[in-house]
């Protein structure tokens, strides 16, 4: 990883970011090219490599940016292209499970953890929702189909399709339901949340079998295996800003590149560029729009509108060890929902001792409130404290974050994958500027959109390739 290296005067790829896409990206086509082939060129604006899956080290702890699972584990987006460059990482399951803390089912009138179920056998143990009624359930949308209920709503589908009043929406299936929306789409507004993609989101879960994981060696671990790989072509330019696309009848044919001490230059562009920025912010890469600018204006103010998943974050590093959870669990009262992920990944904490996170997902208008994100957080931290009392005597640190995007999109009834700014074609104007990463139309739900929408774009570029 460079500071500061030798300015290339042309690249046959620019890939512009170096969070979590632009590093997957990035390493599918330096691998593709070796050290002799074509130059790839990842430029990041930041003095650091990461983005929103940054990873910050305290105290011996590892704390990522919020709750940072990967579903389906080696079977993930992430999972298959660390394969594909020979970089395999291990993807490790929780052994123990889910728990919701304080569910509206089951009112035993002091608050208990009641087991969430990831799997069939487990909806025979957990007095949350009956196998039956979950069984039903499952025949009745395997036989949906996804595509006309993209823009209906989980409440528009549970409460004119199925004729579900409040109180069956609240408890049993119902709120194992929300629950879903909360944690696989980072959704927890019924009213908003795409049932279409939610169910495609489910069936995925069933088909994998494994749901959440967390890779060995953290965050890290995954950076470092992209990051060997890109190293053995061009390498990523740390402090480099894209501030420029200049075109040639939609071509893209150079970048204008500003770096940290401000001089700025350009740098010719023989095949494709890539953006992996969330697509909110494109025009800061694309530069200033001239009147007759080739990249479509509509299509700008389309991205611009985008709304992303935000909310409030808790990470709390303990001295000792106070519990072995290490599912997905889930604090009712505050609609928030987290993980001990050092009971999953131990090298996360120092021995003996223990971190986790919480994350709250809030109305996006709302972050910007400090009123809401304090009381939001005051009272996450109260239930969660509640939900383990031995916290506040074993605590190591605690830290509150305000996050307005968690993930680039909200898959919500307007924001389903094909009303998002595609990753599959170039951005509409121009023949070779591509875009990839959460905000686009990767299939999936949460940060696994970012990651699939790599792979979709890696099968285009490959095809390109070959012709
Ligand atoms: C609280 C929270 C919880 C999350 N939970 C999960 C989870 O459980 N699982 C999961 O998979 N994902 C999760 N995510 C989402 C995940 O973090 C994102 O999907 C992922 O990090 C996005 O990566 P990216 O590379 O697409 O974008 P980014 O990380 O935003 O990277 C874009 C990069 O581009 C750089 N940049 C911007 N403009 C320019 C420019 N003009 N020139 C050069 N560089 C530029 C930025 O500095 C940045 O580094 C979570 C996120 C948050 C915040």
């Amino acid at each position: 990883m460079s500071e500061e290296r030798e300015r290339e005067e042309t690249v046959d790829y620019l890939v512009v970011g170096a969070g979590i896409a632009g590093h997957h990206i990035g390493a599918l086509l330096a691998n593709k090219f070796g050290p002799t082939g074509q130059k790839v060129l990842i430029v990041e604006k930041s003095p650091k490599r990461g983005g929103r899956a940054h990873i910050l080290e305290r105290d011996g702890y590892t704390l990522d940016y919020g709750i940072h699972a990967v579903r389906y584990g080696e079977k993930s987006a992430l999972g298959k292209s660390l394969i594909e460059i020979d970089k395999q990482v291990d993807f490790l399951e929780p052994q123990g499970r889910s728990y919701v803390y304080g569910s509206k089912t089951v009112d035993e009138g002091a608050k208990s953890f009641v087991m969430f179920p990831t799997g069939i056998a487990e909806f025979l143990k957990t007095p949350l929702v009956g196998l039956w009624s979950f069984l039903s359930f499952l025949i009745k949308i395997k036989r949906l189909k996804t595509g006309p209920l993209l823009n209906v709503s989980l409440r528009d589908y549970t409460e004119n399709t199925l004729g579900w009043d409040e109180e069956r929406r609240n408890k049993g299936l119902g709120e194992f339901l929300f629950l879903c929306a909360e944690s696989m789409m980072v959704c927890p507004f019924e009213d908003r949340v795409s049932f279409g993609e939610m169910v495609e989101a489910f069936m995925e879960n069933l088909k994998q079998k494994i749901s959440v994981t967390y890779p060995k060696g953290g965050w890290k671990s995954l950076f470092d295996g992209f990051a060997e790989t890109i190293e053995k072509n061009n390498g990523v330019f740390l402090n480099v800003e894209c501030t420029k696309i200049s075109f040639n009848e939609g071509q893209a044919i150079s970048v204008t590149l500003k770096s940290s001490s401000g001089d700025e230059y350009e740098v010719g562009v023989n095949k494709d560029v890539i953006i992996t920025v969330p697509v909110q912010n494109i025009r800061s890469v694309l530069g200033e729009l001239a009147a007759d600018s080739v990249v479509d204006t509509e299509f700008i103010a389309q991205c611009e509108a985008l709304e992303p998943t935000a909310g409030v974050v808790i990470d709390v590093a303990l001295t000792r060890r106070i519990t072995d959870h290490s599912g997905i669990i889930f604090l009712r009262e505050s609609n928030s929902f987290g993980q001990w992920y050092s009971n999953v990944e131990s090298s996360m904490a120092p021995e003996g001792a223990l971190v986790g996170t919480w994350l709250k997902p809030m109305n996006f208008a709302d972050v910007s409130d400090k009123s809401k994100t304090d009381a939001a957080l005051d009272e996450m931290w109260k239930e969660l404290t509640q939900a383990y009392p031995e916290i506040e005597n074993n605590l190591a640190f605690v830290r509150r974050l305000i996050v307005p995007m968690c993930d680039g999109a909200e898959v919500n009834i307007n924001q389903h994958r094909f009303s998002r700014p595609s990753c599959e074609e170039p951005i509409p104007g121009t023949s070779n500027v591509w875009l990839c990463g959460d905000s686009t139309s990767g299939h999936g739900a949460g940060g696994d959109i970012g990651h699939v929408s790599v792979r979709q774009l890696w099968q285009k570029l490959k095809k390109k390739l070959d012709v």
